[in-house]
């Protein structure tokens, strides 16, 4: 069976040819340590499984949902962004509720971008921003996030003619995988630049919700013109332990969201309403958890950071995100480090460079295993020299 030309060309998805690795490596009877996926180890909110168990009850929840999402949904949304980042906005027109932010980046890949078209995303990244461009038949255009700039991507180096045929640009901050942030002077200068070159910004905000040491993560929606240029995709999947419950939102831009109520009921009939339903919840009583979530995190960062820098990689302390980014010092590649770690200890990270080029000399570590875990993946880590 042959399949799609434009399936050929797709990478294989990083994790799962790496969850195929593990379970071979556990078949042998390994104890394998998983710091590889940003998918959180702990149970979800627990204000939001009551929610939901009472909504799997309620009748109007088991017909077919709506794509433009249930009107008390869309009105927490609204709320949280207000209460959360001081931004207004129009629950209807403003707001458009997602199956997670990876369905997010998709679609609105798939509904701004025509064949011939650039499209401008950061690199090392989010591997799902490469394959939207690629499946909407567009170029993609990386722009290198270096340490040097902060891991802020330098708008001024991007090629003139890129440029005057580039029509959208993704950015994502709190950063996967360097765990960088940026500033609202940042974003207000991606503002200033994209309306200059007729660009539809999408920030993907998945992160904003775990931060450390007192840092709180800004919207890209707070820079004033933000929604004329762009939206955010807010995801409840990292601050409320839900990856499994695909649900989020995107929020700003009026013609963008209009583009996707014309495009998604072609695709989906949106979030299952019961979902909708502990969405709310989550966005409401549950406002608390993330903050509760990120003393978790941060209690894990400070315990494997020491390890990492005895294993001689320099690694600064993230004030946000799930992953500590090291950069190796030693002379051995990224891939070549993370299979011996992996071989030798049975702890699994990532190589920067299956983030992108510019990912080569860092590794990736998740902070999604317990603070036990994490303590007997330093263990074997101390017994290795590189
Ligand atoms: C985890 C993640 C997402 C989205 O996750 P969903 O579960 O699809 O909401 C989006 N962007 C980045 C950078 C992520 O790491």
């Amino acid at each position: 069976m042959k399949p799609a030309s434009r399936l050929t060309a797709l990478q294989p998805y990083l994790f799962a040819t790496l969850a195929k690795r593990i379970e071979e490596k556990r078949a042998q009877g390994i104890d394998v340590i998983a710091l590889a996926s940003g998918d959180p180890d702990l149970p979800t909110c627990p204000l939001v499984v009551d929610a939901a168990a009472e909504a799997l009850r309620n009748p109007k929840n088991h017909t077919y949902p709506t794509n433009r999402g249930k009107a008390a949904f869309l009105a927490a949304a609204a709320e949280f962004m207000e209460a959360r980042f001081g931004v207004s906005l129009d629950p209807v027109e403003e707001i458009f509720p997602v199956l997670g932010g990876k369905e997010a980046v998709h679609h609105l890949g798939f509904a701004l971008l025509s064949e011939g078209d650039y499209c401008l995303y950061t690199e090392p990244g989010y591997p799902i921003y490469e394959s939207a461009i690629h499946l909407a038949g567009a170029m993609g255009h990386a722009l290198p996030l270096l340490e040097g700039n902060a891991f802020l991507p330098d708008l001024d180096a991007i090629p003139s003619e890129v440029l005057a045929r580039a029509r959208v640009l993704y950015l994502n901050y709190p950063n996967n995988p360097t765990g960088a942030v940026a500033t609202k002077e940042f974003f207000s200068k991606v503002v200033d630049f994209a309306r200059r070159n007729d660009l539809i910004v999408i920030h993907d905000n998945a992160y904003s919700e775990i931060t450390f040491d007192g840092y709180v993560a800004p919207s890209f929606l707070e820079s004033p013109g933000a929604a004329d240029v762009g939206v955010e995709i807010f995801s409840l999947s990292k601050g409320w332990n839900m990856t499994g419950w695909r649900i989020g939102f995107i929020a700003g831009n009026r013609g963008v969201i209009s583009a996707l109520k014309h495009l998604k009921p072609n695709i989906d009939a949106g979030p299952f309403g019961a979902i909708q339903d502990a969405a709310i919840a989550a966005l409401t009583v549950g406002r608390a958890f993330p903050r509760e979530m990120s003393r978790v995190y941060q209690e894990r960062r400070d315990v494997i950071i020491p390890v990492l820098r005895n294993l001689g990689l320099h690694v600064n302390e993230p004030v946000a995100s799930l992953f500590l980014w090291g950069r190796i010092t030693a002379d051995i590649s990224s891939a070549d480090l993370a299979n011996r770690i992996f071989d030798e200890a049975g702890v699994v990270i990532s190589p920067g460079s299956s983030f992108g080029p510019s990912g080569e000399g860092y590794v990736r570590v998740a902070l999604t295993a317990p603070i036990e875990r994490l303590t007997e993946a330093a263990q074997r880590l101390q017994r290795l020299t590189l």
